[in-house]
Order: C-alpha cells, then sequence, then structure tokens
C-alpha cells in the first residue's frame, strides 16, 4: 500500500483495512503529505468499489425558500420569496421524467402554516402520476418540523411519509454533529442527538439516507472528525446510509461566511476539500462504501480530481441547484450526462449511470 518512505504507519493501515481507524489516526492523516493520503484513499476506493465512477440522473426541486429558519450559513432563505403550489411541483417532476430522470430531490424551506399533510400530499401527488420516480425528499429537520407541526412523534411522522411514497431522504440538515458549533451556526435547526435520532429512526423504518458534511466554517478539524465518527457509529448500527457527500461551506451571501471572510479565510482550500474527501473514505472503509465529488459545490474539475482522493460518485444532473448557487457557488445549475460520462472517461475511470440505492452497481 506504500512505500517505504511513507510517514502513515503500518498500525494506521491495518485499522484503515478493518474499518477501525481512530480520531488520533484521523489527525495523523491530515499531518501527513497530502498525496500519501490520496493514495491511501484511492487504493481503499478501488478495493470497496473498483473503477466505476457513478452519476444519477436527478432534478432537484426546491418547493419554497421562504422559511422560519434562521441559520447563519442559508443565502437560499428570503421570505419574500416563492412557494410552489402542487401543479408546480408537478410540472417539474414532468419535465425531470420527460429527460429521463429517475430520482427527484425534493427539499425546502420550513413553512409556518404547514403540517406533515403537506409533505404527504407532495409524495402521494408524485407517485400517483410516477409510481417509479425515486423519491429523495425531505431533510431530517423537514421530517422533524412536520412531526412537530403535527403534534406526533417522529417515529410516526417516518412511517407516513413511507407509505405516501418516500423512498429515501437527503442526509442533509448536518451541517456539523456538533452542539457547540450549532448553536452559532443554527441555533433553531435540531441538535445533534435530534439529527441523529431522525436518521437512525428513517433507517430503522426502511427509509435510507444519505450522509452530509458542511465544513470550513467554524468548526475545528477535530469537530469534522467526530462529525465522520457519528456517521460511522450510525451505520454500524443501521446499514443506513448510501454514501457520504462532504460539503465545502460556500462564503457568500450569508453572515457566517461575512465573518469568515473577515478573518482573512476563504472558507476551504482545493488542497483541503481533498483531503476531506481521502480522509472520509478512510474512516469509513468497510462501512460507507460510496463518497461522493459534488461538482457543485467543488467544480467539475476539483471533482473530478477527487476521483484520484477516495470518491467514486459524481452526484447528479440537478437540472437546477438554487442553495449553493445563492451562496456563490459558480458551477451551473446542470450537467448532462454526456459530460459526466466525458469527464469519466477522462479521468481513466469506467462512467456508470446509477439509481439512487446504487443497485446493480
Ligand atoms: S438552511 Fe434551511 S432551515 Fe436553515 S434558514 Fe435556510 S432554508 Fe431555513
Amino acid at each position: 500500500m506504500r512505500n517505504t518512505t511513507s510517514a502513515i504507519s503500518d498500525e494506521v493501515i491495518q485499522r484503515a483495512r478493518l474499518g477501525k481507524c481512530t480520531k488520533e489516526d484521523a489527525m495523523s492523516l491530515l499531518n501527513v503529505n497530502p498525496f500519501e493520503l490520496f493514495s491511501m484513499a484511492d487504493e481503499l476506493r478501488f478495493e470497496a468499489v473498483g473503477d466505476t465512477v457513478t452519476y444519477v440522473i436527478n432534478r432537484n426541486i426546491n418547493f419554497t425558500n421562504r422559511c422560519i429558519g434562521n441559520c447563519g450559513f442559508c443565502a437560499f432563505r428570503n421570505n419574500n420569496g416563492y412557494r410552489l403550489t402542487l401543479e408546480e411541483i408537478m410540472e417539474k417532476v414532468r419535465g425531470a421524467a420527460e429527460v429521463g430522470s429517475t430520482e427527484v430531490c425534493v427539499q425546502g424551506g420550513l413553512l409556518p402554516d404547514v403540517n406533515l399533510d403537506f409533505y404527504l400530499e407532495i409524495l402521494e401527488s408524485i407517485k400517483a402520476e410516477y409510481p417509479d420516480m425515486h423519491i429523495h425528499a425531505f431533510s431530517p429537520m423537514e421530517v422533524y418540523y412536520a412531526a412537530l407541526q403535527s403534534n406526533i412523534p417522529v417515529k410516526d411522522a417516518l412511517e407516513k411519509l413511507k407509505q405516501s411514497g418516500l423512498d429515501t431522504m437527503p442526509g442533509t440538515a448536518a451541517e456539523i454533529l456538533s452542539d457547540r458549533v450549532r448553536r452559532v451556526i443554527c441555533p433553531a435547526k435540531l441538535k445533534t442527538a435530534e439529527w441523529k435520532n431522525v436518521v437512525t429512526l428513517a433507517h430503522k423504518t426502511g427509509i435510507p439516507t444519505t450522509a452530509t458534511m458542511m465544513y470550513g466554517h467554524i468548526e475545528t478539524i477535530e469537530e469534522r472528525i467526530d462529525h465522520i465518527l457519528i456517521v460511522r457509529d450510525i451505520q454500524k448500527e443501521t446499514g443506513g446510509f448510501t454514501e457520504f457527500v462532504p460539503l465545502p461551506f460556500m462564503p457568500y451571501n450569508n453572515k457566517i461566511g461575512e465573518e469568515v471572510l473577515k478573518s482573512g479565510r476563504f472558507a476551504t482550500t482545493g488542497v483541503e476539500d481533498l483531503q476531506m474527501h481521502a480522509l472520509i473514505r478512510v474512516l469509513l472503509n468497510t462501512h460507507v462504501a460510496n463518497v461522493q465529488a459534488s461538482w457543485v459545490k467543488l467544480g467539475k474539475k476539483l471533482a473530478q480530481f477527487a476521483l484520484y482522493c477516495g470518491a467514486n460518485d459524481l452526484g447528479g444532473t440537478l437540472m437546477e441547484e438554487k442553495i449553493s448557487k445563492s451562496a456563490g457557488a459558480g458551477h451551473g445549475e446542470y450537467m448532462s450526462p454526456e459530460e459526466f460520462e466525458w469527464m469519466i472517461r477522462g479521468s481513466g475511470r469506467n462512467p456508470k449511470q446509477r439509481n439512487t440505492l446504487y443497485h446493480g452497481v
């Protein structure tokens, strides 16, 4: 796995192979030459999933940007903003189906006048017209909020959502799973234990989720590592995570970003982004097989390079991406399947369109 001059010890490599790296191992891996870490992650990626690189044809549908939340990193919320009607949502689903999407990803702000029924109605309308469309929808925060608004336990809300057609959930609203950080960046959002609870219950209800981490704002390196290890612990219990999507913080047009910029940092560097993808591959080895490089956040070229640092998936075509764009991401709203295939072949890997659950990959 390494040449004799490597700074990564045999013990760390052994623990990585077994999926048992510790927090100290993680810290040490961030202190070696990044290319050693990239090469270790690349090898573990090859052992886990081979040379196939996947993408999904999907469409984002952000049904409203109005929100009662107060997340300091959010450039998407606008309380004079839009709210799609059910018919407008369906128009977008039809547009997605027409271009061969296998998934719609539905999320939005927290509206003051809705309860669980609002979310169920969206699911039922989509499934009535497109029973085979995979619905990847509603963050743990939205599910938590819907249950609260309807005054029922989260577990019951999840069961109803599943019955109405919810296939999988985005593991968003995770930001950094540390209450110290959450108190500053998203004080009204669910706490770490509540996020863990919603996600664990979702998995146990038969609703797999992705895992995400938004890093590069006020958190420490230790807090990032703790976050990844929390995901690993949940995965050991439920096996319900399909992939891990590292999301570098976008510092523009938001309060937390202003502070970060004032301190002379411009969020994350490219090397740091690649180190995070590699570290996630190493820490989650044998637990979570898929690490996604988000082309929207990283840009297409860095996302391609991340395929040499542990990533094996490039996410979705999206068609419409509002959330990152509002916060300064400059990388378009749509990438065609042809461009994905070209980019993947250009990295020496084998492209493959996948479904949300990576079945048959
Ligand atoms: S991140 Fe989501 S919950 Fe927070 S303010 Fe923005 S839209 Fe609302």
